[in-house]
């Protein structure tokens, strides 16, 4: 079992998180802008998960489906969770119901399975549209020039509610493309009614995210250190 002690790491690697996402907050956006830090929670065990919860972290990442399902049950249920990774849309039905937001839709195909367990359930499922910013042929997400097809379709679809955008830039020159995706989002938001999440920044960009107007920051490293998938 661990203790509080072996998780001491995660309270100082939170304590820094904090302190550069206010810097880079300050220097860069308006004192009203919300912005969520999200901790992403592959690999990590659920102790450790748990701890940053009780250092205020209220928002979980999952990216795999039967990680998630096995760790869900230990997870301390006052945070909220919502899903980010790559999503088939046969495994919907096993999250939909435990998580607040699906990150990754980049189909209408998997927007439509959304909407209908969705609608089944009587209830609206927020979601945002992974776009592919890059170009990265490796990286889920829809191309920049078929976003606006993909969120006229989805907004026709009931039980879904389109929050904003999602996206892994490139690792390098990330700055140019969180960039890119500022400008995309900023010209979506006139078309399409309640988006306000943009998310993007990851540990080795979070404060430049925040520079180019991230709402939320996912970062799985910086806080838990390097993930360890022998375990
Ligand atoms: C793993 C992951 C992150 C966090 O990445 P780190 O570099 O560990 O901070 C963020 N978003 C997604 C979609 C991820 O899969």
């Amino acid at each position: 079992m661990m203790n509080s002690n072996d998780l001491a790491y995660i309270d100082e690697n939170l304590r820094i998180i904090r302190e550069r996402c206010a810097e880079a907050a300050d220097k860069y956006r308006s004192p009203d802008d919300n912005i969520r830090i999200m901790a992403v929670t592959k690999t990590v065990a659920p102790e450790a998960v748990n701890h940053a919860v009780e250092l205020g972290i209220d928002l979980l990442g999952e990216n795999r489906v039967q990680e998630y399902l096995s760790k869900a049950d230990f997870y301390d249920k006052s945070a909220e969770v919502q899903f980010i990774g790559h999503l088939q849309t046969n495994k919907v039905k096993y999250i939909i119901n435990s998580v607040s937001m699906i990150q990754s839709v980049d189909s209408l195909k998997l927007g439509q399975e959304i909407s209908r367990l969705a609608v089944k359930d009587g209830r609206t499922m927020d979601i945002l549209c992974e776009v592919n910013i890059g170009g990265e042929d490796s990286k889920s997400g829809i191309a920049p020039s078929e976003l606006k097809e993909l969120m006229d379709g989805l907004s026709e679809l009931e039980g879904i509610r389109i929050r904003g955008l999602m996206t892994i830039p490139p690792p390098s020159d990330s700055d140019i493309f969180l960039g890119r995706m500022k400008e995309l989002y900023d010209s979506i938001s006139s078309g399409y009614k309640g988006l306000d999440t943009l998310s993007m920044g990851m540990t080795h960009d979070y404060a430049e995210a925040i520079r180019y107007g991230s709402t939320l920051v996912r970062i799985g490293t910086g806080l838990f250190g390097a993930r360890d998938y022998s375990r």
